[in-house]
């Protein structure tokens, strides 16, 4: 539960990938991150970020652990949740070209490795008027992007008419990564949002 003084207890989802960052960036305003890696993990998380990594390794690590069961019901119940590039491909409810579906929890159709191989990874700059009038760094390791929507879903940024961050109620997902700036304007927005209780 969040503490009068602010403070949140922020889960990252520690099975691969760059988890260090996140929790680096969480720690930097304050809050406390803690590894998810098992059920117990999940008992009195305030939010959750599911980090950028291979999403068919973490995928399959959730699987085998059974993680993915407590942690859908957990989001579905209502947990802040911010999935980065291969978290917003275990978020979605379908992947282009691919039949193994994870959590299927946002109304999202993304297609992988989406920016093609000679631009695999890349930076950009861009203002995301909902969050911030300043500019933010967005990295792209390659990524993926949202080629459907649900009506039910808010497109939150593009990049060359590429949907790359969108959120549907308490979920939020970015296809580049704001942990790997120095900018915590990213994690402030999602940690603040009206519904963080
Ligand atoms: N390409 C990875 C995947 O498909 C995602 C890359 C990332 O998270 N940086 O899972």
């Amino acid at each position: 539960m969040l503490k009068e003084d602010g403070k949140m207890k922020v889960g990252v989802l520690s099975f691969q990938g760059g988890v260090i960052e996140h929790l680096n960036q969480i720690k930097a305003l304050g809050h406390t991150g803690v590894e998810v890696k098992k059920e117990k993990d999940l008992d009195d998380i305030d939010a959750i970020i599911l980090p950028g990594g291979e999403s068919t390794t973490i995928g399959k690590l959730l699987k085998i652990t059974g993680l993915i069961k407590s942690l859908k019901e957990k989001i579905e119940s209502g947990l802040p949740t911010w999935g980065t590039c291969a978290g917003m491909i275990l978020l979605a409810n379908e992947v282009e070209g691919q039949e193994e579906k994870y959590l299927q929890l946002m109304d999202i159709k993304v297609k992988r490795n989406a920016f093609g191989t000679q631009i695999d990874s890349f930076k950009t700059h861009k203002v995301i008027e909902k969050i911030s009038k300043d500019e933010m760094e967005l990295v792209f390791i390659r990524a993926p992007y949202i080629t459907e929507v649900k009506d039910n879903v808010r497109i939150l940024c593009k990049v060359d008419d590429k949907i790359v961050a969108a959120r549907q109620d308490n979920i939020i997902v970015t296809s580049f990564h704001p942990e790997l700036t120095n900018d915590v304007t990213f994690l402030n927005y999602f940690l603040k949002s009206k519904w963080m209780k």
